[in-house]
């Protein structure tokens, strides 16, 4: 089981900022932006690399909400990042689907 699962569950604390039916958003416990928020699907998807057709339509509503979460926070205007990490060089290190939402200062490209 992945921490965010356990989050999910309610067995370990999270600053939550969204949550429906599908769809959780909490903020990042280690912060790379002054605005960083993760977004996920309650269903455990490992990563975009595992994703099947049957997952589109909650996938579509999680980019959504992504941009929802940076529109609340205000960083529209300026821009910001959305980014998921897929297995060993992505750097993930949860293998449970989230999208990062960075923003409230300027992003670099390419990324580190
Ligand atoms: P990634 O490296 O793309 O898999 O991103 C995983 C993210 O989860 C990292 O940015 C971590 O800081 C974050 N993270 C790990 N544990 C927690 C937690 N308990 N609450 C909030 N964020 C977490």
């Amino acid at each position: 089981m992945t921490i965010f699962q356990k989050i999910i569950d309610g067995e370990i604390p999270a600053e939550k900022v969204f949550e429906d039916a599908d769809v959780l958003a909490f903020r990042d416990i280690q912060p790379q932006a002054p605005h960083h928020v993760l977004v996920i699907p309650k269903k455990p998807i490992v990563s975009m690399a595992h994703a099947t057709p049957e997952d589109d339509a909650l996938i579509g509503k999680v980019m959504r909400i992504a941009a929802e979460v940076a529109r609340d926070a205000g960083l529209e205007q300026d821009g910001y990042r959305l980014v998921t990490n897929i297995g060993k060089n992505g750097g993930q290190s949860v293998y449970h689907l989230h999208i990062h939402v960075l923003g409230g200062r300027q992003m670099t490209w390419p990324p580190g």
